[in-house]
């Protein structure tokens, strides 16, 4: 095992003051966060029942008087294709538990989180083992289907009930933690809200034992779920057409770019805002655990049901180079800011998990050198616009709607909420950088204008 040296105390504990002040509220407060309580599920359902039995269409009441029989439809869409089964349960639960355990022994490099102000400064180690983790799970995964243990199809056969048990999963989990934090923990930043502090989270850096459970939910169920609804897709295109559709294939490949980005490059994550600020509640918890791989499959489950599509070869073309492009941008940006972070606090560590691409790592590049003791990358991407590496994102999105056509609204779903999940957290995100860099971070500003589009805006 490789040990990583830490963060470099210089950056001290500056942000002490975002990590202990008193929860101001956003998502607009108790009202808005319980209203996501109950509408992210709902979404969830109305989107599989959208597939399952609209053929992707956006349906509602054809009128007034339809009000009522549409909610007794959805009702009998919920008993048939979502109802809780033994069968969900146990793959869902089996998945969940065997994750956390393989993620609690497997070896891998460590590296060492920043320090957390409100411990007097104590950091916590991370073991980064995402890649033994996935090229594991991979091959045996495929053993369980080819000797009929597990047949990868199952989970499509069974998606609706998977979901569910992900939901109550998701739900359990998040007051599970608010009510130990509370009763024999430390709450952190709490807001007085009931109902806001269980949203936002009590915790900060849960873990049982060395399984740091934030870590696991972030990396290990939703983009894994995810890659493999859209394998299980596949699969079943196969084993019904004898052949998988270019377009099939394309959210696996896509699917499979963004699950392995994040365990070959999970050294970088224990310092990002997610691991670093945010508390473990139902935002993060129930969006890991079930939003992000039951919602964000739809172009996947669209595809399946509307049998193998296949566009003119061009179109095909375009939306692949669309996507690869799109990946190279976004995984160097990713990478040329956490890599110069790395350098800057002296525990870069080069890997060679598959793929290192070209201009990953900047030689000498430029940067700001703060007085709060941080640096701001201006040089790569960064040269010519703060957040490029969300545009990226943003495009990978476009490129999984756009490979499905333009009959449906609903794999667009993804690239619009994403539009929105990312010019909330660019706002978020300037304020605190804005309060942490001060005058630096207006110098940093002036330096590259722009925040999406470089030249543009
Ligand atoms: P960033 O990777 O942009 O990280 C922001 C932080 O990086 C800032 O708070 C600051 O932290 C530091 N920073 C900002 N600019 C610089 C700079 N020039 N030089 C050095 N450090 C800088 O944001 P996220 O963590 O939100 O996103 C990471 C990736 O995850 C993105 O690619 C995003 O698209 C993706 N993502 C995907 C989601 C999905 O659902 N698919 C959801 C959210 C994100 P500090 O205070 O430590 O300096």
């Amino acid at each position: 095992m490789t040990e990583l040296k830490g963060e470099k105390r210089s950056s001290k504990t500056s942000s002490k003051s975002l990590q202990t002040s008193a929860e101001e509220y956003e998502f607009g407060g108790p009202v808005g966060v319980s209203l996501m309580m109950l509408g992210f599920p709902c979404l969830m359902y109305y989107f599989w029942f959208s597939l399952n039995y609209h053929q992707g269409k956006l349906f509602y009441p054809a009128s007034l008087e339809d009000v009522l029989p549409f909610f007794n439809r959805l009702n009998q869409y919920f008993w048939d294709s979502a109802a809780p089964t033994t069968f969900g349960f146990a793959v869902y639960s089996i998945y969940a538990v065997l994750s956390a355990f393989l993620t609690a022994i497997l070896p891998g490099p460590r590296i060492e989180g920043l320090p957390i102000p409100s411990e007097g400064g104590k950091t916590l180690w991370y073991t980064c083992n995402g890649v033994t983790y996935l090229y594991s799970l991979i091959p045996f995964s495929f053993a369980l289907h080819y000797f009929n243990i597990f047949r990868l199809t199952e989970i499509i056969d069974h998606f609706g009930e998977i979901m569910t048990a992900a939901i109550v999963w998701g739900f359990v989990v998040t007051f599970t933690t608010y009510f130990l934090t509370v009763t024999f923990g430390k709450p952190h930043r709490l807001s007085g809200s009931f109902i806001y502090d269980v949203f936002m989270g009590a915790t900060l850096n849960p873990r049982l034992g060395p399984l740091d459970l934030k870590m696991w939910a972030e990396i290990r169920v939703p983009w894994v779920v995810l890659f493999y609804i859209s394998v299980s897709c596949a699969v079943k295109q196969y084993e019904l057409n004898g052949y998988v559709s270019s377009t099939q294939a394309f959210m696996v490949v896509a699917h499979f770019l963004y699950v392995n980005a994040c365990q070959k490059g999970e050294e970088c994550i224990p310092t990002t805002w997610d691991i670093f600020y945010e508390k473990w509640g139902f935002m993060l918890i129930f969006w890991n655990l079930a939003g992000v791989p039951f919602t964000y499959c739809i172009s996947s489950i669209y595809l399946y049901k509307m049998g193998p599509v296949q566009w003119s070869t061009t179109y095909t073309v375009f939306c692949y180079v669309l996507l690869l492009a799109a990946y190279y941008a976004w995984d160097t940006t990713n990478s040329q800011k956490n890599k110069f972070r790395m350098q800057m606090r002296g525990n870069y560590l080069p890997r060679w998990t598959f793929p290192q691409l070209p201009w990953s790592v900047l030689k000498n590049p430029r940067y700001i050198k703060t007085e709060q003791g941080g640096c701001l990358l201006t040089d790569g991407w960064y040269r010519y616009a703060r957040k490029f590496h969300y545009t990226a994102d943003l495009f990978m999105a476009l490129s999984w709607g756009l490979i499905t056509g333009f009959t449906s609204f609903l794999p667009y779903f993804y690239l619009s909420f994403f539009i929105v999940v990312l010019v909330h957290r660019v706002t978020r995100d300037n304020e605190r950088c804005a309060k942490k860099y001060g005058k630096d971070w207006e110098k940093y500003v002036k330096t590259v204008p722009h925040i999406f589009i470089p030249y543009v805006f």
